[in-house]
């Protein structure tokens, strides 16, 4: 029998022997869970849960009903889990998975033919594409809709629930097994009370491992009760005035995504400060690059980490916070390429709205190749110089991590570049991409692109499903 359809008859088993859910819903958990402190409860994904308090902020209060924690209540991460008979529950819908991930996932080994997920499509909001392992290699298909909503693959078939169509084509065996989801999301936070009180105890972490050194402190990954990894940045001594760094971190809290880097807690009563945040195993984007030199990413792996940044930055463009500080040493790289943006500790927030520009600290040292002209000349940082010092960022993934305006000083820099002169096209770098640097580079800062829209750009570069009628008309 296909796993499709025996996972779901397991869960429908399951269900059936339970009494209705009281408030009417079941969860099922998507994700595995190991319990991180005494409150919470390890759940395996394919539990079924039910939720008895949904509301401290993103932790559910829950019971498992069945599995190894059956009966038991306690913790866990409201995002590994979906209500039991919603489309986010079935083990093939990676609703926000880009086209490229899709195919990493199902392109890894053991994976067998029929292999599939569906996604949402990135170049069309609210469709949703078929990816398929076919003999291979990966197939994308757009599935459309009719105007009733009916989902169709092939005009001769079509279907109100996407649930009915991969029922009717795994019968086909067409589609054979849903594909095995990649990694847990990232908590918010590191536990239910850590979320308000994130002030922890200092002795709850271990320091591992020195894994690297800015100029504010070493970096070392450490261990969290115990039972969960995380980053820790110390700061030496006196680096910092800690009411000052708790205001920016206060804010920095309030800024999640999934392409920023997570701060999960800090230590300040005593120096030096800890400050914990999520652990990105490849460490900064720059090393990853130069360590690399192209002997293992490809154009298609550049571009889907630059537009990896880009997404990160559209968010904070999204909450008018400015950075300050993006190159590719502030980047984080973890596994399977992902990229997050680090350090955003350096930026303020911007209040009024119409004012989005921030006047730059005199004395404040700037990354001077990064820095847009107007933010060194007439100290006026804005998200527009953020985007400057993203087409610096692309330069450095183009060239793997080399030296922007190799062989120039700082200050031919500032000079030259103030009188128009601008980086040439990476050796082997597409047009379009250097094309992009340029807009990012233009002396006007109003007329450089948005973040959305070149993380737009970035992310569609690839996205060109099949649509082909009558391709998979199996009748
Ligand atoms: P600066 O002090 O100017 O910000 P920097 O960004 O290089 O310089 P840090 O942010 O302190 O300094 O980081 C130093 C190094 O530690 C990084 O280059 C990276 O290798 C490693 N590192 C920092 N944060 C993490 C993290 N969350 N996960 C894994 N490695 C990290």
């Amino acid at each position: 029998m296909e796993m499709t359809r025996e996972l779901s008859f397991r869960k429908k088993a399951a269900l059936s022997l339970l009494p209705p859910a009281k408030d009417g819903v079941y969860y099922i958990a998507q994700h595995d869970y190991t319990t991180r402190t005494e409150e919470d409860l390890s759940v395996k994904a394919g539990d079924i849960l039910e939720a008895l308090v949904k509301n401290p902020g993103y932790w559910w209060f829950v019971k498992a009903l069945t599995g190894v924690s059956a009966s038991k209540q306690g913790y866990i991460p409201a995002n590994y889990v979906a209500p039991v008979e919603s489309i986010d529950a079935e083990p093939w819908y990676f609703p926000n998975t880009k086209r490229l991930d899709a195919e990493k996932m199902l392109l890894a080994r053991g994976n067998q033919q029929g292999t599939f997920l569906i996604r949402n499509s990135e170049s069309e909001k609210g469709e949703q594409s078929l990816s398929v392992l076919d003999r291979g290699k990966v197939k994308h298909y757009k599935l459309k809709k009719l105007e009733n909503g009916h989902y169709f693959m092939s005009r001769t078939r079509s279907f109100e629930r996407l649930e009915e169509l991969v029922e009717y084509y795994s019968k086909q065996a067409v589609l054979r097994e849903p594909c095995k989801k990649r990694e847990a999301p990232q908590t918010y936070g590191l536990s239910y009370n850590t979320v308000d009180q994130w002030e922890i105890d200092r002795n709850s972490i271990k320091l591992l491992r020195k894994i690297g050194a800015g100029q504010f402190g070493d970096v070392f990954e450490g261990l969290w009760r115990d039972t969960t990894l995380v980053a820790v940045k110390t700061l030496k001594p006196g680096t910092m005035d800690p009411k000052e760094f708790l205001r920016e971190a206060q804010i920095m809290k309030t800024l999640r995504h999934p392409k920023l880097i997570q701060l999960y807690a800090v230590c300040t009563m005593e120096e030096p400060i800890y400050i914990i945040t999520e652990l990105m195993n490849n460490g900064s984007l720059l090393e990853y690059l130069n360590k690399d030199k192209g002997t293992t990413l490809g154009f298609s792996d550049q571009i889907e980490m630059a537009a990896q940044v880009a997404s990160g930055m559209a968010y904070l463009e999204l909450q008018n916070y400015i950075h300050r500080d993006l190159a590719a040493r502030n980047v984080l790289v973890g596994e399977n390429n992902i990229c997050k943006v680090a350090d955003f500790g350096l930026a303020r927030v911007i209040m009024k709205k119409n004012e989005n520009v921030y006047e730059a600290k005199e004395g404040t040292k700037f990354p001077l190749k990064w820095t847009a002209p107007e933010a060194i000349l007439d100290n006026k940082c804005s998200i527009k110089s953020d985007i400057w010092s993203f087409g610096i960022l692309l330069y450095e993934i183009m060239t793997f991590g080399q030296m922007p305006y190799p062989a120039m000083s700082n200050f031919q820099v500032i000079q030259m570049v103030s009188q128009g002169y601008r980086m040439p096209s990476p050796p082997n770098c597409p047009k379009v991409m250097y094309d992009m640097m340029m807009d990012c580079w233009k002396k006007n800062d109003q007329d450089r692109p948005t973040f959305e829209i070149l993380q737009w750009k970035l992310e569609v570069f690839f996205d060109l499903d099949v649509i082909e009628d009558d391709l998979w008309d199996t009748t």
